[in-house]
Parts: structure tokens; sequence; C-alpha cells
């Protein structure tokens, strides 16, 4: 063939993060095959839906099948009916989203990985360590993109400095993988340094269910002026267990514009171009999710996993070994003992311990040393696990 191909993925790093950690387990599975092992690697959750989420998509489905009921393609937006249950979701933690703004997506990481289709030619300024899709749709554009570094120092929160210039700066928060949440003060100034260098935030909020810090806030739009220079990325996966149903949802204000053309203009061209809309069974169960019955189903899920993170919390705490997350999420973010790299100490656990973790080193430069840890296994799993860290921390 003579056609060009994007000549931009031969930038992208090999995608070895979990297929190596798979091949080294596979690896130490064949040699000890009666070896228990642990997983407390892979961020998919556990528990399963709540039961007023599965009638609902039962219930919708069966309106598929009745002609009388039938409805075909989805409004690429996503029904009103669930564009409305977004915004009174918005509203019960003090935020208001008119449904205009709501656009309902197959999930995050699809929007977090086709924003980049509404973007210009601007500097994209991304954390390390980083969920990897920020990067790699980023490099698959051929986007200039520079790492704001983190670490002890900053508590893995990065804050703009002298060198931060005006450009699209993609904020998790709390973060994968660090946990870390920002607080009402570090977000206002990154909205005011948004606001005054006319830099957009692209701002993932895929674990906001999971904060319980008053101070830390569940979205950007808590922040007075977020509303001119954020867009924020939300998700059903981890709030309502919809990691293999797929919803999510981003929101785009209708007064964020540049050179006078209105991003939520783009944004929804861009989806109506390219998207046709969520499938009505899950639409109708996502609905269900943020219902007071569904919320309520949801919370006691993420209790559950908060259980798990406290256990595992308890045991760094033990013996002195520095974390973030835990407490506003799903993820702890560990200092490898000893002043060991990320593939050392995963190795170690794997063979004193058979547990298996995220090296730190696979989510940035600034992640060597550091080393994942989730709270979505159940709670007999975190239990042994608790006891085997115990033994070998
Ligand atoms: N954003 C972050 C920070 C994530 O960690 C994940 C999933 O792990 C996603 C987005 C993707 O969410 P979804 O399942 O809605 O695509």
């Amino acid at each position: 063939m003579t056609i060009q191909l994007n000549e931009h993925f031969a930038a992208l790093s090999k995608n070895y993060l979990f297929s190596e950690i798979a091949r080294r387990v596979r690896k130490y599975q064949q040699s000890h095959p009666d070896a228990n092992i642990i997983k407390m690697g892979i961020g998919d959750i556990t528990r399963p839906l709540p039961e007023c989420v599965v009638s609902a998509m039962k219930k919708a489905a069966d309106e598929l099948g009745n002609a009388d009921t039938f409805r075909g393609y989805p409004p690429e937006y996503g029904y009103d009916f669930l564009r409305e249950a977004i915004s009174i979701h918005y509203s019960e933690i003090g935020v208001k989203i008119p449904i205009d703004d709501i656009f309902v997506s197959d999930g995050a990481k699809s929007d977090c990985g086709n924003f980049v289709d509404v973007m210009g030619d601007n500097d994209i300024y991304l954390p390390d360590p980083v969920y990897p899709v920020y990067r790699d749709s980023n490099i698959m554009s051929g986007h200039r993109i520079t790492l704001l570094p983190s670490g002890r120092e900053n508590d893995f929160l990065p804050m703009p400095n002298a060198k931060t210039g005006t450009g699209v700066y993609y904020l998790c928060s709390p973060g994968n993988p660090t946990g870390a949440a920002y607080s009402a003060e570090q977000l206002a100034e990154w909205v005011s340094f948004a606001l005054e260098s006319g830099s957009l935030i692209l701002f993932d909020a895929a674990y906001e269910a999971f904060i319980t810090d008053n101070n830390c806030p569940r979205s950007i739009y808590l922040i007075p002026g977020a509303r001119a220079c954020a867009v924020e990325i939300c998700s059903f996966s981890k709030t309502a267990g919809f990691t293999g149903t797929r919803c999510g949802y981003t929101v785009v204000p209708a007064q964020i514009s540049a050179n006078g053309v209105c991003l939520r203009d783009l944004w929804a061209r861009r989806q109506a171009t390219k998207f046709n809309g969520v499938s009505y069974p899950v639409q109708r169960a996502a609905q269900a999710a943020y219902s007071p019955q569904g919320m309520a189903a949801c919370y006691e899920n993420i209790a559950y996993y908060r259980k798990n993170a406290a256990m595992l919390a308890s045991v760094l705490d033990e013996k002195g070994i520095y974390y973030t997350g835990g407490k506003n999420s799903p993820y702890l973010w560990l200092q490898c003992p000893g002043g060991m790299a990320s593939w050392d100490f995963f190795d170690y656990l794997l063979e004193k311990a058979n547990l298996v973790g995220t090296p730190g080193e696979g989510f940035g430069k600034c992640g060597e040393g550091f080393f994942r840890l989730t709270s979505f296994s159940t709670h007999e799993l975190t239990e042994q696990a608790v006891r085997r860290l115990r033994e070998v921390l």
C-alpha cells in the first residue's frame, strides 16, 4: 500500500504495562501452581449492579420488544430523562448545570480520548503520573505535551507554576493512579490560573462519588468561575458499577468559547457526526442509578470498597509507609519500601506475598518508586492481602 498512516502512533510507548503484569503473573503461576495469587492491580469493580438498576434495564429491554413502546436510534446527546437525572445529581452536590450542557456517552474513556477532535494547536499539560488515555490520545493527534511533575513534595497534586503557560490542562481528582484529591483552595488556584491565562481545564471526575472530605470538591463547578474555563468528564463506571454496562457524560458549559467559537457547539457537532448515542436500556439503567434508591445502593457499594481501602491504609499506617489516596478514592498509591524500584517491588510482592498490584512507573516517570493498590476486591480477599502485606512489608 502507498497510503499514509498516522505517523504519530510511532511515538506511542509500547502498551506493555498490563500485558507485562500478566506475563510476570503467568510465569510465576506456572512455576508455583499452588500459589493463591490475589490481584489488586486492575481498576475494575467487583460489586454487582444495584437491583433497581437491573430492573430498569430489563423493563427498558421489554419496551424495545413491544411495537407500541419500541425506540430506534437514541438522541446523540442522551435522552432528556437521563440528562435531567444528571442535572439533578449535580444540584444535589450544589451545582446548577443546564441539561443542554450535558452530553451522555458510552463512558469517560471515550470522552477523554475523543476530546482531541475539538482541540486546535495547543500546548497540552498532563500530570505525571497520568491516566494513560490523556497522554496517548494526544500523542496520536501529534499534540505537544508538557508533563507536570508530581511527587511527595506536592502530594501528587501538581499546581500551576511560573513555567505553565496557556494551554489545555488535564486534571483528575480524585486521581488515577494516585488517589489524591484536590482541595477547594487548590482547585480555585487552578481555575483562576486558567481564567487569567486563557487556558482550558479538562477535569476528570470519574471518582467523584468516593470523596468523603468536605473540602475536596466533587465537581470543579463548585469553584466560582469554572464554568468559563472547565469541561468536566464523569462516569457511571465506578459510581454505579457500570464498567461493563458503559455510560458516562461530559459537561461542556455554553459560556466557553475561543476566538468567537463556542466549544459546546463543536462538541455537539463532533458527537452528532461520530457518535450514535447510548442504548435505551443502558440510559434507563443510568437514570435508575441516579434515583434516590439507586444512589443509596451505589453508596452502599462505595462504602464496601471504602472499607477495603481503610484496611489497606491501616497496614501502611502501621508500617509508616507514605501513601496518597485510600480516603477519597478507591486507589492507594504507596511509596515502595526501602527505595525499591516499582517493578522490583512488584516482583517482591508477587514472590513473597502472592499479591499483584500496579507498578507506578507504568503511569509515568514520576511514578517510579511508587505502587498502586486498588480496593475494588472483596472483603475476604482484601483481608487476606492485608495479612500478607503485614508480614512482608
Ligand atoms: N477516567 C479515569 C481517571 C479512569 O480511571 C477511568 C477508568 O478507569 C476512566 C476515566 C474511564 O471510565 P469509563 O469506564 O467511564 O470509560
